[in-house]
């Protein structure tokens, strides 16, 4: 009998009531070299038969950090946020408690009977192996060529390489289509599960599906899926500030970013990223882009519009449009090259009349 059943057994967590044998307690004796009345005799102090039944799992959950080497919270707390999970019996009989994940990677861990924490996805093994399989193989270009190794099975081994290749660890990640992502992630919203998603016509294999499933901002949805955090209640306040923050600072045309909402909202940007909400800011922070280039454009062509009403009666020459808008050619080739295409056209126009 292992350890850990015996700990199971005392402290009666054990999914059938068993019995000890009576070859495990002589086998012990033996071990010890104890006889049968010593034993009979032997008074178990309170303390270790107390620190031997109650599981010591109730105090380390504020103390433990991620595990993922990778990661960027790695041995870090801020990260960690319980999935709702309380207690899960694995089909090989042993018991986990206190199910949490880590929002920065991904990872999923829970504590056994000893209190430890321990990984519940294959994702550090995997990593593991990953690493000595790509020191051990020089010259391979992608982690699809790499073959899987014998103590994985198919579907853990795909969903290794899914998770790694959406992310900057062994190499460059893969680019994955935004809308799709979009798509996945409100769908986990509105329905909180992923039920049937592996369904839907757009996948061209069940791998490209994986790519998605375990991309970090599919997993943030799933942890904080309505269905499984408490926690959510929290964080969904906090959500609704960055919402209307960003939005206040759109309409009054003032910078947007991680760092500012931080401060304005009281919160480290860490923690914001750790909430996975940089994905909404840097979104929010493009749309201000977009926004402000579009009013810039417009103002350029009200500047074009003014120089050739102004300059009516005289020979336009291109630089000297440039230089009155107050912008070179090659940089609005960068940035509006349609407004470009408004000087050239309008600079023809002119010269025909
Ligand atoms: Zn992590």
């Amino acid at each position: 009998m292992t350890t850990g059943r015996s700990l199971q057994l005392a402290r009666d967590t054990l999914q059938k009531k068993r019995t000890v044998h009576i070859r495990t307690l002589l086998d012990v004796m033996l071990l010890c070299n104890i006889d049968y009345e010593y034993f009979g005799k032997l008074v178990v102090p309170y303390d270790f038969e107390h620190s031997i039944r109650v599981s010591k799992n109730q105090n380390t959950l504020k103390n433990t950090g991620c595990m993922a080497p990778w990661c960027a919270f790695f041995q870090k707390t801020e990260s960690i946020v319980p999935t709702g999970t309380k207690t899960k019996r694995h089909s090989d009989g042993s018991l986990f408690r206190n199910y949490v994940a880590c929002t920065a990677c991904g990872c999923r861990f829970a504590f056994n009977i000893e209190g430890n924490m321990v990984e519940q996805d294959w994702f550090i093994r995997g990593y593991n192996t990953l690493k000595n399989l790509l020191n051990e193989q020089g010259g391979i270009k992608t982690l699809q060529e790499i073959r899987r190794p014998a103590n994985f099975n198919r579907d853990r081994w795909w969903g290794v390489i899914a998770y790694f290749s959406s992310r900057p660890v062994f190499g460059d990640p893969e680019k994955l289509d935004e809308g799709l992502m979009a798509a996945f992630v409100q769908y986990i919203n509105i329905n909180a599960n992923m039920n049937n998603v592996y369904k839907w016509k757009c996948w061209n294999s069940y791998r490209h599906y994986l790519q998605y499933r375990y991309h970090f901002e599919v997993m943030n949805a799933l942890v904080f899926s309505k269905r499984k955090v408490p926690v959510r209640h929290n964080i969904k306040t906090y959500e609704e500030e960055v919402i209307s923050l960003c939005s206040r600072l759109l309409d009054s045309d003032q910078d947007i970013s991680v760092e500012k909402i931080s401060t304005l909202i009281n919160v480290s940007s860490n923690t914001l990223r750790a909430w996975g909400f940089q994905h909404y800011i840097k979104g929010m922070k493009d749309e201000q882009r977009r926004s402000r280039l579009k009013k810039r454009k417009k103002q350029l062509i009200e500047k074009v519009d003014l120089y050739f009403r102004q300059n009516a009666n005289h020979r336009i020459l291109s630089k000297d449009i440039y230089q009155s808008i107050g912008i070179s050619q090659t940089y609005l080739n960068v940035i509006a090259p349609d407004v470009n295409e408004y000087i050239r056209k309008k600079k023809l126009q002119f010269s025909r009349i």
